[in-house]
């Protein structure tokens, strides 16, 4: 059966390389139909924070990775929270250490630190030499009656290679000589990271650890303590990183990189989804739009690419846009709706005026938030000021004045607003005879004439926005009353 998990520690938010690592686990799962564990890595006490947790995983469900077993739903091998399994990692420490395949430490710090020194003087690699490796049931007895603090350490053979066959990144070996006998219990009784993290995953009985590439050299330790354990080792896959466009490392002076902030700026999840699954996989043909459901019926490991992704935020936003015009236009009315509301800029957040609105305006936008300023534009945009502006000088210069002259006037008879209630039709055959009257047709008419009415040069299709400004039933502010 097929298990995987992903393992966030909830020290901070839950950013791009964690949300695609989660995706990359989450379509092995589902494409596999296996299971798809959620593990909190809480270890680190002072960083781990119960907020995080939650932010977490909110940002995961918000992106549709509902997860088989985990916190809040439970599941057979739980607790799903690392910091609620210390009991087992001392279980499985004592079995190790009965097994021989750890052994109590008693070298105090200063004794360890003169061994590192040592080491470094004789340019050798910093490993273990203190004699408990080997010391007699006798001695070890005498450190106990004297309650000599100690760690558990792990007897790692003097020699030999340790290969595993990552999925991604083929064939990994490590040779053993430089590794040293490490502790896994620390003398306070916390167990180290690394024995927890094997401990999970071999009685969570996952079958692939999918994980970031930063994790490959812990994966020589846990592989020995996997074989010590006496389970079958997982399949490894280490996904490369994620790179800013300079292909330095992903940070946050690149801009916006946790989920939540994309969130916040708009972003759709599908469309999150969709690129984050891009970053280190395609499915070999050029198409890159995929929802969910595809993604699950396409995505295979083997197609991951070893090599550093580039995070791209202008294709982010591109595609968010693609998703957004195939949302059905009830989701997105909703959606804009909303956000118009409680922005203050429509009473309402239903009814056919978004409606119209919705479809005036999806085409030229990527982010819903993009949609906002052009409707808070048409809604109230200042003609007087526009008048005088930078942009409008071309226009101005073009005779602006003779234009704007009828225009008014074909407002204060009432004849613009009469023909704007028939709608679409309505405003076509007033500005054809408008045009005529005072010989401008195409950009020479309907550049100025955008200007006027809208207040910018480019922006959603004329005749509609006119319309809708019209049913705003703010048609007003071309009136000559400022004036
Ligand atoms: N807790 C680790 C992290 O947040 C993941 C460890 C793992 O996947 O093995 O990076």
């Amino acid at each position: 059966e097929v298990r995987v998990r992903f393992a966030p520690s909830p020290t901070g938010n839950l950013h791009v390389g964690g949300a695609r690592t989660a995706l990359f686990n989450y379509l092995f799962a589902r494409s596999n139909g296996g299971k798809f564990i959620l593990r909190i890595e809480d270890t680190d006490l002072e960083r781990s924070t119960k907020e995080s947790e939650e932010a977490m995983l909110n940002d995961l469900m918000w992106l549709g990775l509902d997860w088989d077993e985990g916190p809040g739903v439970g599941g057979e091998y739980g607790p799903y929270r690392q910091s609620e399994r210390t009991s087992l990692y001392k279980q499985y420490a004592e079995n190790l250490l009965n097994s021989g395949h750890v052994y109590r430490c008693f070298c105090s710090n200063e004794e360890l630190e003169k061994m590192k020194e040592r080491a470094q003087q004789l340019q050798l690699p910093p490993v273990y030499t203190g004699k408990w490796a080997t010391a007699s049931d006798r001695e070890i007895q005498e450190e106990l009656g004297k309650m000599t603090p100690y760690t558990y350490r792990y007897r790692v053979p003097k020699e030999g290679i340790l290969k595993i066959n990552d999925l991604i990144r083929g064939e990994v070996s490590w040779s053993l000589d430089t590794l040293g006998d490490f502790v896994i219990l620390r003398s306070n009784g916390q167990p180290v990271y690394n024995f927890c993290v094997t401990v999970d995953d071999a009685t969570m009985r996952v079958s692939h650890v999918i994980r970031a590439e930063e994790h490959l050299p812990n994966t020589l330790r846990q592989a020995l303590i996997y074989q010590a354990l006496g389970f079958t080792m997982p399949s490894f896959a280490h996904v490369s990183l994620i790179l800013a466009p300079d292909r330095s490392k992903l940070s946050k002076r690149h801009g916006a990189t946790s989920v939540g902030q994309f969130r916040e700026m708009g972003y759709l999840p599908k469309a999150m989804v969709n690129y984050l699954a891009l970053l280190g996989w395609g499915d070999g043909t050029d198409n890159e739009f995929f929802t969910m459901d595809q993604l699950v019926e396409k995505f295979s490991i083997s197609r991951v690419n070893k090599s550093g992704a580039v995070f791209d935020s202008t294709k982010l936003r591109w595609m968010n846009g693609q998703h957004l015009r195939t949302l059905p236009s009830e989701e997105l009315s909703q959606i804009l709706g909303e956000r118009w509301k409680s922005m203050g800029l429509l009473v309402d957040s239903g009814g056919m005026f978004v409606k119209e609105a919705t479809e005036l305006l999806k085409d030229g936008i990527d982010l819903v938030t993009d949609a906002d300023a052009v409707l808070s534009n048409l809604l109230s945009y200042p003609l007087e000021s526009t008048l005088a502006s930078a942009e409008c000088k071309p226009v101005v210069e073009d005779k602006l004045f003779d234009l704007a002259t009828s225009l008014l006037s074909a407002y204060d008879s009432g004849e613009l607003l009469e023909a704007l209630k028939a709608g679409p039709i309505g405003w076509q055959n007033w500005v054809k005879n408008f045009g005529k009257q005072l010989k401008r047709k195409g950009k020479s008419l309907f550049m100025p004439l955008r200007l006027l009415l809208t207040g910018k040069l480019h922006g959603p299709e004329m005749g509609g926005s006119i319309i809708l400004i019209y049913k705003a039933g703010i048609c007003g502010v071309i009136s000559p009353q400022a004036s």
